[in-house]
């Protein structure tokens, strides 16, 4: 077989005040939000890091938007990698919410800006991807494209990735960061629970032919008759929607590509034809390309790691879409999971103490966004009730400080984590 050695830069490793003995080198199963963030953090702590990445090329889904909320960009900022993200997207720090007979419901609070000015923003995916990707690489992080992991050999103190083309890599411990269908979960919980469909689908745009209705910087949030619409303007004009229908039982991609894209806009024009929203204007004047992603959520395995290999970002948890805070959390553990890292003397006592700093906070989340797909995927009766009970959960949702638990959260890098945990 042949080996695929990481690239290492002996020089620097050596320059490094803390080169960890037993953690010297971490292999990253997974290029997308977490892979890349994951190396910048360990970099910061002295561990070396290698990328792999199953794809050839950088971001599938190029379509699709992202919402990165405050807590996600703080993570990044104690890298000092949040302006790159930030950069890459435009400002959104406004929420308001209506629903489809046109009420409008409140605003949410969406957390303190950061101590620079920095505020909430909504990014192409593709663009996210691309920003992290290149930040890694600025840094030194090796990113090896088209490697994909087939399975996981533990040896002693060391870890083996073997990937598809029949390569493998050795290192000190493995970060699964390969996303919802984690090859590394398969390893770490065989039996864990497996990501469940929401009964949501959804898809999005971007138009410059309609003039937008709102200033920069809002998205407004229709929680219509039949289904979820959000729009939002970006700063050059140009009008980013997207859109979440109910769908009872999950498509298949063969499924959702047996109707066309003509098909599917008049379907989306239906869905939204008795709401008071911009949505049939915008669908109207965006070309029906549309890509549709099935929603999912998972709750974490009861173990988030086994031996010298540790799961972060949608390898570990899946909170859905509509919480809003897939990237966040994913910047998030690998920030922590960093932390623990410096604290403890070897992997697996750090995977230990990363699980206990994580876990009931990204349960949390999960449990928000249930919350939230119940009401996109409310139809009939149940509609009816959530249009009566909304304004109640909106005064929640308005109330400052009700979400500071979210979107206030703070990671303070150096603090030693045994502050923070109880024996
Ligand atoms: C439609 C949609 C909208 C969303 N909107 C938001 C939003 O507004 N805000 C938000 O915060 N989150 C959002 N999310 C969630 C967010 O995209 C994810 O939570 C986030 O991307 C998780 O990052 P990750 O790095 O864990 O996984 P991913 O970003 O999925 O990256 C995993 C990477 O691992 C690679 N990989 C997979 N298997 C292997 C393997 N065997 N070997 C090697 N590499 C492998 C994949 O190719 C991929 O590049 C949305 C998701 C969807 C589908």
């Amino acid at each position: 077989m042949k080996k695929l050695l990481p690239e290492r830069d002996d020089n620097r490793v050596e320059s490094l005040e803390q080169e960890r003995e037993g953690m010297a080198h971490a292999l990253i199963i997974g290029g997308g939000v977490a892979g890349p963030t994951a190396a910048i953090a360990l970099q910061k702590i002295g561990i070396d890091a290698t990328v792999y990445e199953a794809y050839a090329t950088t971001a599938h889904d190029v379509g699709a938007s992202m919402g990165i909320s405050l807590n996600g960009l703080d993570a990044l900022r104690t890298l000092d990698a949040h302006t790159v993200v930030r950069d890459a997207g435009f400002p959104v720090p406004r929420g308001i919410m209506w629903l489809g007979n046109g009420r409008r419901l409140g605003e949410g609070h969406t957390g303190t800006p950061l101590p620079d000015g920095t505020l909430p923003i909504v990014i192409g995916r593709y663009d996210l991807y691309a920003a992290l990707r290149e930040e890694a690489l600025r840094r030194g992080v090796p990113i090896h494209h088209g490697k994909r992991l087939a399975h996981i050999g533990q040896r002693g103190d060391q870890v083996a990735a073997v990937f598809t083309d029949g390569t493998e890599a050795v290192g000190d411990l493995l970060i699964g960061a390969d996303g919802i269908r984690s090859t590394t979960r398969h390893f770490v919980a065989p039996h864990a629970p497996r990501p469940r469909y929401v009964g949501l689908i959804g898809t999005g745009g971007i138009t410059r032919e309609v003039a937008p209705q709102s200033d920069p910087g809002v998205m407004n949030m229709v929680f219509g008759r039949r289904a979820f619409f959000a729009s939002m303007a970006s700063p050059d004009g140009s009008v980013w929607w997207f859109a979440n229908l109910p769908w009872a039982d999950e498509p298949t991609a063969t499924d959702l590509a047996a109707t066309s894209g003509s098909q599917w806009q008049e379907r989306l024009l239906q869905a939204f034809a008795e709401d008071r929203s911009p949505a049939a204007r915008l669908i109207r004047a965006t070309p029906p390309d549309y890509t549709w992603f099935p929603m999912h959520d998972m709750h974490a395995p009861e173990r988030w790691h086994r031996g010298r290999v540790v799961l972060i970002g949608d390898a570990a948890h899946v909170s859905s879409a509509s919480s809003g805070q897939g990237a966040s959390m994913a910047f998030e553990d690998a920030v922590q999971l960093a932390r623990c890292l410096r604290d403890r003397d070897d992997p697996p006592a750090a995977f230990h103490d990363y699980q206990r700093l994580r876990v009931d906070r990204v349960s949390k989340v999960l449990a928000g966004a249930k919350q939230v797909n119940r009401s996109k995927a409310a139809t009939g009766v149940s509609r009816v009730l959530r249009d009566v009970t909304f304004p109640l959960f909106m005064r929640k949702f308005s109330t400052p400080g009700a979400f500071a638990w979210l979107y206030d959260h703070r990671i303070d890098f150096d603090r030693p984590i045994d502050d923070q945990l109880s024996p």
